[in-house]
């Protein structure tokens, strides 16, 4: 946190800059993310080291999951900025005959970002489009166990904004609690439902609107029908990029049991070619670690639970606590009790259930809290319509995985317990707006004068005239 400044000061900083900024033209918001453009360009190479020194995450995957995700949201934002701004005229309705309406966004005002580690960048920087694109001031906390990101996200914003606009404070829950005790205007929060709900309740303190980007457990439904070597290869990059510590990573799958063992098979040969140097992991540049080693301990102890339940180790290999680094494991045969069935992963562990009946793996998806993503393979429109209709999730992808994500024209976010409220794009540039409802009245007699009172029979005759419109 800036040590001269305490959370309320750096906030009134903020709350100052708010009127300038509602009075600010598009073309300025324009700038702000231009400039933000530049400097993630010009400091690819800080990033992909600050991201390899934090998560071991080779430069390629950190362009194609932080970097690429944070400067298609600017090019979005610049290109549609105009349009998104502007006044947007809506159909008059005939009992509302003269007037006009329209929506106008307005910027909500002082906004806190919170993000999490596991895309240390794009989580925090991501939203911090959207929120500059509406036009707020905002105050960014990034997630204390990714330091050198964190460091460096906090270089970024005094190095191109005015602290009054984009101000980052740095730490870790205590950091968290001081700046939620504030009365933001809006809270876009990004990690554990558990977290979700003290930020929920602290926000209810001031009516602060909240988007919660939250996790849980995301199924991934193989049917019978499903192209086995297309889905293994889909799992097994959805799955194992960042080590498994990715929000929308297929958690745990189902598998159609006349396919199951192809499937876990086919899964990891895939896995093997991916993400291995020559069949080792540990020497791989492109197999990732996990964040820290309380994480590999929570981790390795799910699997140690699972097989003390009755899970079968499918497949395994070395670990090393002291590097972060763990082999990929699949377990089958995982009882439903047991805590891998119960927490989400976070971690390269998948647990392969096999079914009998497609109704089956429904009920087993249905038994849980609602899932951020589900992924069902399949060549039948059927079946996967039948998925769709009977399970309900924040997103969904068919026949492969997280890639919703990167499509800028989708609404991203969870539903109940995996989240509140949708991000990227349009949908994000909402978030942080007001959408301001505005009428304006004609001059002389209107028709809602038909019901003033003093009320008269003649009110009433026209009053249940009109009703029986409806
Ligand atoms: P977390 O919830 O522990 O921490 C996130 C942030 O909350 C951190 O900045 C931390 O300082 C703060 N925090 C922690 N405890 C707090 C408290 N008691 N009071 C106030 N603030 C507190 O995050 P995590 O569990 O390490 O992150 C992983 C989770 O995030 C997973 O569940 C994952 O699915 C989810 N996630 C969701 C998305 C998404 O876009 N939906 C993206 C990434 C991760």
């Amino acid at each position: 946190m800036n040590p001269t400044l305490s959370p309320q000061e750096i906030f009134a900083n903020c709350e100052r800059a708010v009127p300038a900024l509602r009075r600010e033209p598009a073309s300025e918001r324009k700038k702000r993310l231009n400039s933000l453009r530049r400097w993630i360009h010009d400091h690819r190479s800080d990033i992909h080291e600050a991201v390899f020194a934090d998560l071991g995450k080779p430069p390629l995957e950190t362009d194609a999951t932080e970097i690429f995700h944070v400067l298609n949201e600017i090019k979005v934002a610049v290109r549609s900025l105009r349009e998104w701004s502007e006044p947007k005229q809506m159909p008059t309705p005939f009992y509302m005959a003269g007037t006009q309406a329209w929506i106008q966004c307005e910027p909500k005002g002082v906004c806190l970002i919170t993000a999490t580690w596991n895309y240390p960048f794009s989580l925090a920087v991501g939203p911090m489009v959207s929120a500059l694109a509406a036009g707020n001031s905002i105050i960014l906390k990034p997630a204390e166990a990714t330091p050198s990101v964190s460091a460096l996200i906090k270089r970024m914003c005094s190095e191109i904004f005015d602290p009054s606009i984009a101000t980052t404070c740095e730490g870790g829950v205590e950091v968290s609690q001081a700046l939620l005790a504030l009365p933001f205007n809006h809270i876009f929060f990004t990690g554990s439902t558990g977290v979700g709900k003290i930020v929920m309740k602290a926000a209810a303190e001031h009516l602060s609107s909240v988007t919660l980007e939250l996790g849980g457990k995301s199924p991934a439904i193989i049917c019978g029908s499903a192209n086995i070597n297309d889905a293994a290869e889909r799992i097994a990059v959805g799955k194992f990029v960042n080590n498994g510590q990715t929000c929308i990573a297929p958690d745990y799958i189902l598998v159609d049991e006349k396919i199951a063992d192809d499937f876990v098979r086919t899964l990891i040969s895939k896995t093997g070619k991916l993400f291995s140097a020559e069949g080792d992991f540990q020497t791989s540049p492109s197999y990732g670690r996990i964040v820290h080693t309380a994480h590999f301990a929570r981790v390795r102890n799910l699997i140690l639970d699972a097989v003390d339940a009755g899970a079968t180790i499918g497949w395994q290999g070395p670990y090393d606590q002291r590097s972060r680094f763990m082999h990929p494991v699949i377990l089958t045969h995982v009882p439903p009790g047991c805590r891998l069935m119960q927490e989400e992963i976070f971690g390269p562990v998948l647990p392969v259930i096999s079914y009998h009946d497609l109704r089956d793996a429904i009920r087993i998806v249905n038994e849980k809290p609602k899932a951020l993503a589900l992924y069902v393979f399949t060549s039948s429109e059927k079946v996967r319509d039948q998925v769709l209709r009977e399970t309900s999730s924040g997103t969904a992808c068919i026949n492969d995985c997280a890639i919703q994500f990167l499509h800028h024209n989708l609404p991203f976010g969870g539903i109940n317990s995996s989240g509140i409220g949708k991000s990227h794009g349009h949908f994000g540039f909402l978030a942080f707006s007001n959408q301001k409802a505005v009428l304006k009245q004609k001059k002389g007699f209107t028709s809602v004068k038909l019901f003033y009172p003093p009320y008269t029979s003649r009110s009433r005759r026209i009053m249940d005239w009109f009703l029986r419109l409806f």
